[in-house]
């Protein structure tokens, strides 16, 4: 029995609030999660996990993580029951060798990066869920290579899914531009754009853009999609846009997938998720 290559995918996740919305972003993932074979695991990297260490959960009852403020009372009560899988944690220490990377028993377990977007790609929380941590003390590169070396995972049925956006200025943020990018914004995500589906292996180079400041001040966003290119240019596949589009000025949602069942086409224009009035900026974590 052979097991079929296990689609992956990066994910623009936005506002937490998405986690209770429904909007063509959300129904966008939903597609994405109903198309593809029923994974062993589902290995992210969260933009919200993102710490001066090599990492990944190991716990078999990984709880879940409310890691913002100032959002409503029922953000704070969702729970995302899905089980854990210590012994993925046991292969990819393996897999990633000599590349050091230890197993979390009790620190971390399924931050909002995560769960706001399972909610609506596996509702059912029924298949494992493991988190690996975003080495914040690593540069770029260190982050496309391990992408790449995590490849082998597709063959053995588990699901790799970066979190983050690829464009995320939270200073920048107007609440009031519901579907909006600026125009530095626009520019950083669609020349993104081309160099994650033309060059994935090449993907670090952005760094360089004249954009590249404002769209990425702090890198823990951006860094869960050089996971996503380091899966792709390891499997010498062009990756698709899922969905795109802006919200509140500074963010892009734009999201793909690699060697995914074909999607639905998500609808352009409104639909992003509406937001709580009178939430400023530095009091969220999004
Ligand atoms: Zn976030």
């Amino acid at each position: 029995m052979t097991t079929p290559l296990m689609p992956a995918a990066f994910i623009g996740h936005g506002s937490p609030m998405n986690a209770l919305e429904r909007n063509r972003y959300t129904d966008a993932w939903r597609a994405f999660g109903a198309s593809v074979p029923r994974p062993r695991a589902i290995l992210v990297v969260s933009a919200h996990w993102y710490i001066n260490a090599s990492a990944v959960t190991a716990m078999p009852r990984p709880k879940t993580i409310h890691d913002f403020y100032g959002f409503p009372r029922e953000l704070f009560a969702v729970e995302y029951a899905a089980p854990g899988l210590p012994a993925l944690s046991e292969e990819i220490s393996d897999l990633v060798k000599p590349t050091w990377v230890g197993a979390d028993l009790d620190s971390w377990g399924i931050d909002h990066g995560t769960w706001s977007v399972l909610v609506h790609a596996f509702p059912a929380a029924d298949i494992p869920v493991v988190q690996l941590a975003i080495n914040a003390t690593k540069p770029l590169e260190y982050h496309l290579e391990l992408g790449a070396k995590l490849a082998a995972l597709r063959e053995t049925g588990v699901l790799v899914l970066g979190s983050g956006n690829v464009v995320h200025n939270l200073g920048g943020v107007d609440w009031s531009l519901q579907d909006v990018g600026y125009d530095w914004a626009q520019r950083f995500d669609e020349d993104a754009k081309a160099a994650i589906v033309e060059r994935p292996g090449d993907v670090t180079a952005l760094s360089g853009h004249r954009d590249y400041r404002n769209a990425v001040p702090t890198p823990d966003h951006f860094i869960p999609m050089l996971y996503f290119a380091g899966l792709a240019a390891a499997a010498g596949s062009a990756p698709e846009v899922l969905v795109d589009g802006y919200a509140y000025g500074s963010l892009s949602m734009t999201s793909y997938t690699l060697d995914a069942p074909p999607q639905p086409h998500a609808a352009g224009g409104a639909g992003a998720a509406p937001v709580p009035e009178d939430v400023p900026a530095d009091e969220t974590n999004i």
